[in-house]
């Protein structure tokens, strides 16, 4: 579903990710690991557009996403064209990000009606079955300053899932809250990890978490893939001495 095709990402003179090649299938749920500013997140940023490939593809789907090859040339595709790709693919970050003025509804809502074109009526059916799905069929009507830390971030799953995305990406998303908070959303995770077969893109530093939901581990290290395992491998016996280094210090 997700392929990165010889990805370069730079920033100024800071080389992120140095020609980088993976793919993601249909369906799985893939964790990347590795040390502070090793690009993690620059590559969920990457696959939601909110950071600009410097060089190389990324296709969803067999399709080019921001740039394809035209000609013997890498051209940006039409903002048209990538909008349509980015359907597919929805993310929940580490700080909520819900609209402070609306209702958990009116948050959940507000991108099937206004970028899908659903009915209001069929995107707040949609919406109660998430917010069962999350456990917060009772928070509707409630402001996010209302809640919790764990359960805002139960409604910013619930608002990226009600998109009905291919590709979902978690970028560290129980690094903002309160350790007593933790559990239920990475529980919420689980359960849809075991009930849909939603493909899964993870940042975590949750390594139980990562090692219970994920069919694949990448290790990165300075913006290199150095290893690529199950997780039974990646975290009880490691190829890669680095790797070993990294998980001993978190573990
Ligand atoms: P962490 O676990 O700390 O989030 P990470 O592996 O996710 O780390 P990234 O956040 O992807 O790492 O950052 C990789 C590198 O890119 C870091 O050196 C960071 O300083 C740099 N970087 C990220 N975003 C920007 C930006 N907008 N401008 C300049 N440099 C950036």
């Amino acid at each position: 579903v997700i392929r990165f095709e010889n990805v370069v990402k730079r920033f100024g003179d800071n080389t992120v990710l140095d020609n980088l090649n993976f793919e993601v299938r249909k369906g799985e749920r893939v964790t990347l690991i590795g040390p502070s500013g090793s690009g993690k997140t620059t590559i969920l940023r990457l696959v939601m557009t909110l950071e600009e490939l410097t060089d190389g593809y990324i296709y969803i789907d067999g399709e080019p996403f921001t740039y394809e090859e035209r000609g013997g040339k890498r051209v940006a595709r039409k903002p048209k064209d990538v909008a349509k790709v980015a359907t597919k693919i929805g993310m929940v970050f580490q700080q909520f990000n819900l609209f402070p003025n609306m209702t958990v509804m009116e948050n959940i809502v507000e991108a099937p009606v206004h970028v899908l074109g659903k009915s209001k009526e069929e995107a707040r059916q949609r919406a109660h079955e998430l917010l069962e799905l999350v456990g917060l069929s009772d928070k509707a009507d409630a402001h996010p300053s209302r809640l919790s830390g764990g359960q805002q971030q139960r409604v910013a799953i619930a608002r990226a899932l009600a998109m009905d995305p291919e590709i979902l990406l978690l970028d560290e998303v129980t690094s903002a809250l309160d350790p007593e908070l933790v559990g239920e959303v990475l529980s919420v995770l689980r359960n849809i990890a075991e009930t849909t077969n939603i493909t899964m893109l993870i940042v975590t530093h949750e390594m139980q978490f990562a090692q219970e939901v994920s069919h694949r581990v990448l290790m990165f290290d300075q913006g290199r893939i150095i290893e690529d395992a199950e997780p039974h491998v990646m975290f009880s016996n490691p190829r890669e001495p680095r790797t070993k280094a990294f998980l001993q210090a978190v573990l």
